[in-house]
């Protein structure tokens, strides 16, 4: 088995160009050349051009936070994945709660998009996860199936390494409440379970499916001895690159 474990800072709606320089300066100097894990930074749209710039030449992945499904047309305010790529990203996130919540983003939304991404050979992020209620009620497996269902089957990946699962508990996002490390397997192993369904075991056991949900420096560590987590979609702590710095290192299984 030989799952590279997958960092990605998700910085939502925070930091302008200049912010974006500065922190992928910092960050390029502090991890050098040898990191480790591999690592990826989502800036806004607004900052994926002066991030690629910085990062050009490096270890460090570009990513979006979101495409829209469509090759071109009228869709003001949308954003293509030739446009995505065209600018550097290497990944780009999908279904993420946030977009569920505030924009009704659908598991089939969720598929059209990333199936427009591996076909401009752009690696998505499927985020994924229940929210507190869902939990409490007993419905977690449920929900996650459903979800990993609806926005996996059908895609055409022909490399483990070309689609990338991010399982994130709503309830732990940042609110500071980590899953436990067993938490977090329990529902990991879970999609494992599933992706073999939908792709095959060959290619479930080598596809990378990591945690999100109030990652930081002190809970990579213990979240990266679970045997199913490959890595971390970090929030809130992706934002300073010390924290982030340090997630990378402690991200080392
Ligand atoms: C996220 O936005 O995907 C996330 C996990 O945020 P946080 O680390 O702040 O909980």
């Amino acid at each position: 088995m030989s799952r590279t474990p997958l960092i990605v800072g998700n910085w939502k709606m925070h930091k302008t160009i200049p912010e974006t320089v500065d922190f992928c300066l910092r960050l390029k100097e502090e991890l050098g050349a040898a990191v480790g894990p591999r690592v990826a930074v989502a800036p806004p749209f607004t900052s994926l051009l002066a991030a690629a710039q910085v990062l050009k030449g490096t270890s460090i992945s570009l990513s979006a936070q979101d495409v829209f499904w469509a090759e071109g047309g009228a869709y003001t305010g949308e954003i293509s994945a030739k446009m995505l790529a065209e600018v550097g990203c290497r990944f780009t996130i999908v279904g993420h709660s946030e977009r569920r919540q505030y924009f009704h983003e659908t598991d089939e939304a969720v598929n059209k998009k990333a199936a427009a991404l591996i076909k401009e050979k752009l690696i998505p992020i499927v985020c994924l996860g229940e929210t507190l209620a869902q939990r409490q009620e007993g419905a977690a497996f449920a929900v996650v199936e459903k979800q990993t269902r609806g926005g996996l089957e059908g895609l055409a990946v022909k490399d483990p390494e070309n689609l990338v699962i991010a399982y994130e508990p709503v309830w732990a996002i940042g609110t500071g409440q980590t899953a436990t490390p067993e938490q977090a397997q329990e529902i990991q192993v879970f999609i494992r379970k599933l992706l073999e369904k939908i792709f095959s075991s060959p290619m479930a056991r080598e596809m990378r499916i990591i945690y999100g949900g109030s990652v930081k420096p002190e809970n990579i560590s213990e979240l990266m001895a679970m045997a199913d987590i490959d890595g971390a979609l970090v929030g809130g702590a992706s934002l300073q690159a010390d924290s982030f710095r340090q997630i990378i290192h402690g991200a080392i299984k």
